[in-house]
């Protein structure tokens, strides 16, 4: 009877000890001054707008982003952070840059058209005039129908984009109550890791393949249409170019590749159904680095004090694709961190741990510089960790568009909901009130978590849709949205640099 009262007894302690900590604490001064701070003095429009109009597009490794880190690393300096620097962190491969593109139609009739070459493709001989012809090779039976008719030919290698008149994106979408009811209700876990396998046909061409067949017949240019809206260009970079880490010998060995917007590639393309032919003049220059250089990433400090080798961390990618500025991915993310960091340093807080604002590179081509970093300061439990493992609390990433706060993802760990739940409360006048059951992915919150490190993605609306092509731009985003959102990051940010405890983690999968 004894031991079963002992028994019960240890077996309720961990719950009795936690029901009778004290709920987390809202510093609401701090909270007050930071509120004043962003929300009546803010300087986000100025940054975001600077990133995006002035600085540009900013493809990592090219000049663009080369400028945009330097600026940021300056920013960081005027903003009074401390260990500023620009950290390289792989041999990344060869920079690429668009210096010059133009593409029109002659003939039937002169249409001068909007378009943008894929990235790591090479660049055209000058001035080029071509004839347009329709291919579509899907097998290596297809080929055998164009060989020997497709010497400098512009070459419509994707099919028309059909319009969904009713539907058309909108560049605001506010989340409702019942969705954020849904999105608090309903636990959604990542899915396997490991895809299906699948099996594969051996008569089907991959795309560097039909690349390969296209060059070695002569094609002039290849032109295509990823989807998107009307005036979107959608398009990235040559089939391949991960895997062969965008080397100099690979981009000169493909063919320039163009991805044009929806209606006028739409309109060539009806045009050669009808048996007339289409004549185009296109002209790319490309630079392609001559050696392999390293990528890095950008990042500053708000020194601790009797915590201060202990960390907390902000940040957002810094490298978008070419064809925009990437105002919503991500300029609008970094501008936040920055005012956020700029926010704490103008009130003159003194956290306890050091916050660390960081703005990566490499996460369009796969989370680069956000995996090397966590390798390469804290390690890995499957490869070793290192001392800092130990020393890092929490890591607030933002990267989904450029919308509102409107809670946080969970991210599979119920040892931080009570905390988020306090933090979140200053913020409900701004809509800030759920707490996901999501575990998301697809961005630099995703090698922290996956090394057990607690790291965070906020739940946001759905503002600047135009991400990933050349519509990502300044006239997309919401400054009202911004301002908010580098409020709340700051408060969170402060709030875990001051606790007692680090962020609690959640047990290894
Ligand atoms: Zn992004």
């Amino acid at each position: 009877m004894v031991s079963r009262i002992v028994i019960a007894i240890m077996f309720l302690l961990p719950t009795l000890v936690f029901s009778l900590k004290e709920p987390p604490k809202v510093d609401w001064d701090a909270v007050a001054r930071i509120r004043e701070e962003g929300l009546q003095r803010s300087q986000l429009v100025d940054i975001v707008g600077y990133l995006t109009d002035v600085l540009s597009s900013r493809l990592s490794l090219s000049e663009h982003i080369k400028k945009a880190q330097t600026w940021a690393k300056d920013k960081m300096g005027t903003i009074g952070l401390t260990n500023v620097q620009i950290e390289p962190y792989m041999d990344f491969g060869n920079a690429w840059d668009n210096e010059y593109f133009s593409i029109q139609m002659l003939e039937p009739t002169y249409v001068p058209m909007m378009g943008f070459p894929l990235a790591y493709t090479p660049g055209t001989q000058g001035k080029v005039v071509c004839q347009a012809v329709i291919v579509e090779i899907q097998t290596k039976a297809d080929c055998e129908k164009y060989r020997g008719k497709l010497k400098d030919a512009a070459v419509l290698t994707s099919a028309p984009l059909v319009f969904d008149l009713l539907n058309l994106p909108r560049d605001v979408t506010r989340r409702t109550d019942e969705e954020l009811k849904n999105l608090a209700e309903t636990v959604i876990l990542p899915g396997p890791r490991v895809a299906p396998p699948t099996v594969p046909n051996p008569e089907l061409l991959k795309p560097e393949e039909r690349i390969e067949f296209l060059k070695s017949e002569g094609v002039a240019v290849v032109l295509q249409c990823d989807g998107g809206s009307f005036g979107y260009v959608r398009g990235f970079t040559r089939p391949g170019a991960n895997a062969d880490k965008w080397s100099r010998e690979k981009d000169l060995a493909s063919l320039p590749m163009i991805a044009v917007t929806p209606e006028h590639y739409n309109r060539m393309y009806r045009i050669l159904k009808r048996g007339i032919p289409v004549k185009i003049e296109v002209e790319v220059r490309n630079r392609i680095g001559e050696s392999v250089e390293k990528a890095c990433n950008v990042i500053g400090e708000i020194p601790g004090t009797d915590l201060k080798n202990e960390v907390v961390m902000i940040g957002a990618h810094l490298d978008c694709w070419h064809e925009s500025p990437g105002a919503s991915d991500n300029a609008a993310g970094c501008a936040v961190a920055l005012e956020a960091a700029r926010i704490l340093k103008a009130i003159g807080v003194q956290p306890r741990r050091t916050i660390r604002v960081v703005l990566w590179s490499g996460e369009e081509q796969g989370l680069n510089g956000s995996r090397e970093y966590v390798l390469a300061h804290f390690g890995d439990p499957q490869k070793g960790t290192k001392p800092d493992y130990e020393k890092f609390s929490v890591y607030f990433n933002q990267d989904y568009g450029a919308g509102a706060y409107r809670g946080i993802n969970l991210q599979g760990n119920e040892r931080v909901r009570r905390i988020f739940t306090a933090w979140m409360e200053p913020f409900k006048d701004m809509g800030m009130t759920t707490i996901a059951l999501q575990s998301v992915g697809s961005t630099d919150h995703v090698p922290f978590d996956n090394a057990g490190l607690p790291a965070f993605q906020f739940l946001q609306d759905g503002v600047g849709i135009g991400g990933h092509s050349n519509m990502d731009v300044f006239d997309t985003l919401v400054p009202d949205d911004l301002k908010k959102n580098a409020v709340i990051m700051a408060s969170f940010a402060y709030h875990a640099a001051m606790m007692d405890q680090r962020i609690p983690r959640k047990p290894l999968r």
